[in-house]
C-alpha cells in the first residue's frame, strides 16, 4: 500500500468504527426511585436519559402503577430497582417481563454492597411494611442508598451492566467522575455532621439505619414502624419514654407521610421538628439529585441537632 493511501485507510477505517461505536442505540433504562435514577443518569450521560417511575412526594412504599409506565417497563433494555422490599408495587410487573429485558435488582445483585437488617425494635412491623426476599435475606432494610459508600457499589454495578451496549469510553469516564464524587460527598457529610454525632433525635419511619451507621448518628427511636399505618398507642408510649431516657433533641417528619403527627408530638415533647427527605421530593430529577439528595439531609440534621 503506498503511505497517502494508507493513511487515507486508516482514517476510513478510524472514522467507520466511531461512527459505529457512536451509532450503538442508546439503552433504554427505567429506574424505579429519585436516587438511583439520579446514580443512572450521572453514568448515562450523554450516552442516554433513564426514565424515574415515583416522582415527587409520592412513596415507593405505596405507589400505583400508571400503564404508561407499565408500557415503558416492557419496552426497556434495564429495569433497574431496589427489590420487593422497597418498592412492592413492582413485584408483580417485573415478575412477568420479557425475557429480553434485564432487571437489576440492587438489594440482592449488587457486589460489594453493604446490607443491614431492620433493628430488633421494628421487627414485628417490618413484618408488615415490608415484604420479605429470598429464603436467607429476610428483613434486610432495603434503603440501601443511604450511604455514599453503598451509592459507589451501585454506580459500579449499574456501569458493568450498562457497557452491555456500547460507549465504553464515555461511560467509564462518567462512572470515574461519579465514583470521585460519592467520596467527596462522604467526606464532607462526616465532616459536617461530626459536630451533632451526639445529639439522639427520632425519625418518622425505619429507612436510616445505613445513613446512622456511615455516620455514627445517636437514633433514638421511629414514630411509625409501618409508614402507612399510624403507631400504635402502645408504641408511642414507648417513644416518649426512649426520648426522655436518651434526651432526644429533634424529631424529623419526612414528605411523603407523617408531618401532622411530628408536628404534634414535637410540641407535646418540647422537641425542635425538622423534615428529613431519604427519596428528595423537592429536589429536580438527574444526575445531581443523589448529591442534592444527601446533602440535603445532611443539612437538614445539622440545622436541627446545632446547639
Ligand atoms: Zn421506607
Amino acid at each position: 500500500m503506498r503511505p497517502v493511501f494508507r493513511l487515507a485507510f486508516g482514517v476510513a477505517l478510524a472514522w467507520c468504527l466511531g461512527f459505529g461505536s457512536a451509532m450503538a442505540a442508546p439503552p433504554l433504562v427505567v429506574v424505579s426511585i429519585k436516587p438511583i435514577h439520579s446514580l443512572a443518569a450521572s453514568l448515562l450521560e450523554g450516552i442516554a436519559e433513564p426514565l424515574l417511575l415515583v416522582d415527587g412526594a409520592q412513596s415507593p412504599h405505596s405507589f400505583a402503577m400508571r400503564p404508561s409506565s407499565s408500557r415503558a417497563l416492557n419496552n426497556a433494555d434495564v429495569v433497574v430497582w431496589i427489590g420487593p422490599e422497597l418498592e412492592g408495587f413492582l413485584a408483580k410487573s417485573v415478575s412477568v417481563l420479557p425475557d429480553q429485558v434485564r432487571v437489576v435488582s440492587l438489594l440482592h445483585d449488587t457486589p460489594g454492597l453493604e446490607r443491614l437488617h431492620l433493628d430488633e425494635d421494628d421487627h414485628d412491623a417490618a413484618h408488615d411494611h415490608h415484604n420479605h426476599g429470598a429464603a436467607g435475606e429476610e428483613d434486610l432494610d432495603p434503603h440501601i442508598w443511604l450511604s455514599p459508600a453503598n451509592a459507589r457499589a451501585i454506580a459500579a454495578h449499574l456501569a458493568d451492566v450498562f457497557s452491555a451496549f456500547g460507549n465504553a469510553d464515555r461511560l467509564s469516564a462518567n462512572a470515574e467522575a461519579l465514583d470521585r464524587q460519592l467520596a467527596e460527598l462522604d467526606r464532607t457529610i462526616a465532616q459536617q455532621l461530626a459536630a451533632v454525632s451526639e445529639r439522639p433525635f427520632v425519625v418518622l419511619h425505619p429507612a436510616y439505619n445505613y445513613w446512622v451507621k456511615a455516620y455514627g448518628l445517636q437514633q433514638a427511636g421511629v414514630i411509625s414502624p409501618n409508614p402507612e399505618q399510624g403507631a400504635s398507642a402502645s408504641h408511642i408510649a414507648d417513644l416518649r419514654q426512649s426520648i426522655a431516657k436518651q434526651s432526644a433533641f429533634c424529631i424529623f417528619a419526612e414528605p411523603q407521610f407523617g408531618n401532622r403527627k411530628v408536628q404534634a408530638l414535637a410540641q407535646q415533647l418540647n422537641l425542635r421538628a425538622g423534615i428529613l427527605d431519604p427519596l428528595g421530593a423537592d429536589i429536580a430529577a438527574g444526575p445531581k439529585a443523589y448529591l442534592a439528595i444527601l446533602g440535603a439531609m445532611a443539612a437538614a440534621l445539622s440545622d436541627c441537632l446545632a446547639q
